[in-house]
Parts: C-alpha cells; structure tokens; sequence
C-alpha cells in the first residue's frame, strides 16, 4: 500500500470534502485552510511534483487545467482567483504527491514568505 496520502484520498482510503471528481483527478477542499477557498487540484496517478513532471504527465495536468474554471465558478469565484504548485521543500512543499492549491473568496498580496 502506498504511503502518499495524497494517494491514498485519491483512492478512497483516507477521506476528504470532494469537490469534483472523475477518473484522472480530484479537487478536495484543503484541511488548513488559507483563503476561504482553499482547494487542492491532484492527479490520480502519482507524481512528486513539477520538477518530476514530463511527457508522460502532460494528459493529466492539460486535463486538470481544462476543468479549472468550471470547478472555480461551482465554488463562487467568479474569475477571481490563484493558483500555487509549490515544488521542494524550500518553496513549501510538504505533500510529495503533485498538486495545485486553488485559492480565493479574500483580497491577496503576493507575500512570499
Ligand atoms: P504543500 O504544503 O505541499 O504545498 O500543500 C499541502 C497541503 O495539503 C497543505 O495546504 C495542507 O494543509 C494540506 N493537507 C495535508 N494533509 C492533508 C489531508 O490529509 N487532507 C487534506 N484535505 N489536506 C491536507
Ligand atoms: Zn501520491
């Protein structure tokens, strides 16, 4: 069984507040939220991050992006939103299971911290 937690929700075994779902991929509400809205975008199939991203990888996230806006406007945000992959350790990365952070719903600086 794999220990990635992120593929573990994904396959079901962990529970998560879905937000959409189909066969590649799954948006889930954040557990610590930083924005009103606060979801998370993965791929089903594991991949660690961005910097491990390559040609095999490119249907899923192509893919991911295409149902970007529809799952922003079903949580209300109106084309008002940013999206954040933080890749390692030192950008922010603690879940090596690549996702996309979908915020919103609050004004924001660009803070980097
Ligand atoms: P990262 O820090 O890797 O960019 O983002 C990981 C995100 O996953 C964090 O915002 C954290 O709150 C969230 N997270 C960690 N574990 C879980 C979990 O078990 N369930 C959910 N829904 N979110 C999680
Ligand atoms: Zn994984």
């Amino acid at each position: 069984m794999t220990d990635c937690i992120f593929c573990r929700i994904a396959e079901g075994v962990l529970p998560s507040k879905k937000v959409y779902e189909d066969d590649r991929m799954l948006a889930f509400w954040d557990l610590n939220p930083k924005c009103p809205v606060h979801v998370l975008l993965i791929p089903k199939a594991h991949v660690d991050s961005l910097a491990a991203v390559g040609e095999g990888h490119t249907a899923d996230i192509a893919h991911i992006f295409a149902k970007l806006p529809a799952i922003a406007d079903s949580l209300g945000l109106g084309g008002q939103f940013r999206v954040v992959s933080n890749c390692g350790e030192s950008a922010g990365q603690t879940v090596k299971h690549l996702h996309f952070h979908l915020l919103g719903g609050r004004e924001m600086g660009l803070d980097l911290g």
